[in-house]
């Protein structure tokens, strides 16, 4: 019997879905089976997240199907990878269904992505919310209308005056752009809220970093400071969070805000399965070299957010940073290695200079740096939805994305809040399920037990 090379990509984030994509033009059915393990049957297009919570965008438009097309042939097991044994090459994966089945494979690809980075703040997994899924996206947009709606059912000013207060923490272009597209939304909505007094609503970002989103450098950061305070957001930098309850939060620097909304997006952190495999790491990111590969294992590559891939346009120490920009391009580099360790050849190194960055803070704010030039207001709002839109993956994805910026920009904000997910658990550790991997012991002792058949 001819037993076929079996391809194992985890993740289908930009690198994953980057990597099989690739493998599927490349080679022909009979030299490889190629399966993917991904929770969800889309690709998120997470820049585009802080639109979806603020109601630009409807959340379908930045998912981008796995089955768009027949010629997707790869073969998907719906669940989630939660220990990875490389000696004995199998991936434990538990399915939707939470069932854990063992696969099998001969060249793995991890792309897991990343999960919120969290410290050891009392309070913080318990009433923060994040915003690195579809869901929590959907849910923060339900969540602060639920704000508005509660502060003007109430007759109690203590009360109103806490449920208009949100704070966001992390100064990066995640946050930032949560900050102002969100701030945004409550601005446009509170005009149908002739109860409410639209001065009681304060929006809060800090971080803990003397500057915000310092890859801007200092006078295009400068510029996005000041639109934020223009729009009422007060920003305080070297400010971070000593605590957090229910019902309000405490800054270091003393200040006790009294809020329900507690956003938490300073910054990410490999998916907790890198650490399953114990190996090599740096600052959690799997220690891998420019081929993506990891030394001294067979056919193993990791890269994205999970993977310390080294930025050999930087050179010296550098790791890429976790941006898709880089993501999505490793994912086709990775594939080209694949093919090369599956055909003897060499592999090559991955090489990518950085293209800028792009942040959208929601209307016509917006401060971009493509190629190192400094752009704000329109012209840099051209350019983050321009890159933005030439990055999705499927005509149709640009199609749902261009209609709704279209329909948003003509008709506005209905301000509708869904209640879907009303009532379900929806802190940080909901919606990114930390608890699920197993430990390298764990792992190779379910192996060891299982030993499933060779095929
Ligand atoms: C709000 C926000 C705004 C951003 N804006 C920008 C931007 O403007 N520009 C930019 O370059 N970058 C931006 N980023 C960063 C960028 O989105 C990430 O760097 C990029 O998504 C990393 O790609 P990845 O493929 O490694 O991971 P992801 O795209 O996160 O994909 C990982 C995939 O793996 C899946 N997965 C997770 N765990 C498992 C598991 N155990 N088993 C199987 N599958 C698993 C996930 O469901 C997901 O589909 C932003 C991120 C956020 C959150």
């Amino acid at each position: 019997m001819v037993t076929r090379p079996r391809i194992l990509v985890v993740g289908a984030g930009f690198a994953g879905v980057g990597c099989v994509r690739r493998l599927e033009r490349k080679l022909s059915p009979g030299e490889a089976d190629i399966t993917l393990v991904t929770p969800y049957s889309y690709q998120l297009y997470l820049p585009l997240l802080p639109q979806v919570a603020s109601g630009v965008l409807t959340p379908q438009s930045i998912a981008l199907s796995l089955r768009r097309s027949k010629k997707y042939r790869t073969r998907i097991i719906p669940g989630g990878a939660i220990g990875v044994d490389l000696k004995a090459k199998v991936c434990v994966i538990r399915t939707i269904t939470d069932k854990i089945v063992d696969e099998r494979y001969d060249y793995i690809v991890l792309a897991p992505g990343s999960v919120t980075r969290t410290f050891n703040i009392p309070g913080l997994v318990d009433h923060a919310y994040g915003m690195k899924t579809l869901a929590e996206a959907a849910y923060l947009r339900d969540h602060v209308i639920s704000q508005l709606d509660l502060a003007d059912a109430s007759d109690d000013p203590a009360e109103r005056a806490s449920r208009l207060q949100f704070v966001v923490v992390g100064g990066g272009y995640a946050g930032t752009e949560t900050a102002a597209c969100l701030q945004r939304l409550t601005h446009g909505a509170v005009r149908r809220y002739p109860r409410l007094d639209p001065s009681l609503i304060k929006w809060h970002l800090i971080d803990i970093a003397p500057k915000l989103m310092p890859e801007l450098g200092d006078k295009l950061g400068r510029t996005a400071q000041e639109i934020l305070a223009r729009r009422g957001i007060e920003v305080s930098l070297g400010v971070s969070i000593d605590k957090a309850a229910a019902e309000e939060v405490t800054f270091t620097d003393g200040r006790v805000v009294p809020t329900h909304t507690l956003i938490w997006t300073a910054g990410v952190v490999a998916s907790p399965l890198i650490a399953t495999l114990g190996a090599e790491t740096v600052r959690g990111r799997l220690a891998v070299n420019a081929e993506m590969h990891l030394p001294g294992e067979d056919g193993v590559f990791a890269l994205g957010d999970a993977a310390a891939v080294p930025d050999r346009a930087k050179g010296d120490d550098a790791v890429c940073p976790p941006t898709a920009q880089h993501a999505m391009r490793q994912g086709r580099h990775v594939a080209d290695n694949v093919i090369a360790t599956l055909h003897n050849q060499p592999l090559t190194p991955y090489v990518h200079r950085d293209l800028g960055l792009v942040v959208d803070l929601g209307g016509t704010d917006a401060v971009s740096k493509p190629l190192g030039i400094e752009l704000r207001g329109l012209a840099a709002q051209a350019v983050a939805r321009g890159y933005h839109w030439s990055a999705l993956r499927t005509n149709v994805a640009k199609a749902r994305v261009l209609t709704n910026w279209t329909l948003n920009a003509l008709a506005g904000d209905d301000f509708v809040r869904t209640g879907f997910q009303s009532r379900r658990p929806a802190k940080l550790k909901d919606f990114e399920y930390p608890d699920h991997y197993l430990t390298p012991d764990e792992v190779r002792a379910h192996v060891a037990r299982t030993d499933s058949p060779k095929r």
